[in-house]
């Protein structure tokens, strides 16, 4: 098929990349995917509810002659720039895979207040806290309305042409974020656990997870599969998936380390904590991040944070109804 639009590209046959842009957003775009089917299509992530991505999307499905009626979904993880626009695109017969612990999350009516609650612990102020729900992706550009999803679990199967696609469940940069496998055709559909441009971001944000250790195990299970092409969620496909995994765990190692060395000044708070770590963003001190990147910086010291004392390198006491790490043995 030729196609005349650059956010389209042929991966595999009918199977299509869909770059759809995140204006003013530092990862820049989402990648949807697309396999076109003679019964239903199925559509890989979405884009955020937001008018700029409707209309590249629908640029896209008018280019490629896309039915949305006969076109159902598959959510890699419960963001907003990966299922924000569902909302818009889905239609009265349209099938919405996801999983358990996303959904769980996005319909608990304490989600956010939970979240506020344990970083306002965590050392982020109070008066910081207003600006980043102005600017908060998630916040704003979230899907809206009730959605019915079909649950998948690790192991289940999706059918569609010549592509066989296997679920793998990996928890890490969401607790049910999950990924599909096509093990003929040696293609992982990723969505944010391997990115090759970017690292993709570990949050804590409720007390009883530890999502770093989820991802390492995560980034381990996928170092199992056979996999030639990874297609992730943002920037660029690419074919070195074990290369890139162990980069990302030497980067996660780097990280903890980094924060180890932050606290043996003495004993200080996540926010604190985020404010002296190196972050690859283009700012030149932790006072000139916008609030909304501090919020992402706290939540990535905190996951890192929580690692180290479930590893009893850091402990933590309370002071002030403030949550302090310390190093074990100081
Ligand atoms: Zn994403």
């Amino acid at each position: 098929m030729h196609l005349d639009n650059h956010l389209i590209e042929e991966i595999l046959p009918n199977f299509y990349k869909l770059e759809i842009p995140l204006p003013r957003n530092p990862l820049k775009a989402t990648n949807s995917y697309l396999i076109k089917a003679s019964e239903r299509n199925l559509m890989i992530d979405t884009g955020m509810n937001r008018k700029e991505c409707m209309n590249a999307m629908q640029e896209c499905l008018g280019e490629l002659g896309v039915d949305l009626r006969k076109t159902d979904f598959f959510i890699t993880h419960l963001h907003a720039d990966h299922l924000g626009l569902v909302s818009n695109l889905k239609t009265e017969t349209s099938v919405i895979y996801f999983n358990q612990p996303d959904s769980d999350r996005i319909k608990s009516i304490t989600r956010w207040d939970d979240m506020i609650h344990f970083t306002l612990m965590n050392g982020f102020p109070e008066n910081e806290l207003h600006s980043v729900f102005n600017e908060h992706p998630g916040y704003k550009y979230g899907s809206r309305g009730d959605l019915s999803f079909k649950i998948l679990k690790e192991g289940d199967i999706i059918n569609i042409e010549d592509y066989t696609f296997e679920c793998i469940e990996t928890p890490g940069h969401s607790m049910g974020h999950m990924c599909l496998y096509e093990p003929y055709k040696k293609v992982l559909v990723a969505g944010d656990h391997i990115l090759s441009d970017i690292t993709p971001t570990i949050q804590l944000r409720s007390d009883g997870e530890n999502p770093l250790k989820e991802y390492l195990a995560s980034l381990d299970k996928v170092n199992e599969l056979d996999v030639d092409l990874v297609l992730p969620g943002h920037r660029s496909i690419f074919r070195n998936c074990k290369e890139r995994i162990q980069e990302l765990k030497h980067h996660h190692e780097r990280r903890t380390d980094e924060i180890l060395s932050i606290l043996e000044k003495g004993s200080q708070n996540a926010y604190q904590v985020a404010s002296q770590m190196n972050w690859d963003i283009p700012y030149d001190s932790w006072d000139l991040f916008p609030l909304v990147q501090k919020w992402f910086a706290t939540g990535e010291a905190m996951a890192h944070l929580k690692y180290l004392e479930d590893n009893e390198m850091v402990r933590r006491e309370l002071k002030e109804q403030k949550i302090v790490f310390f190093l074990s043995g100081k």
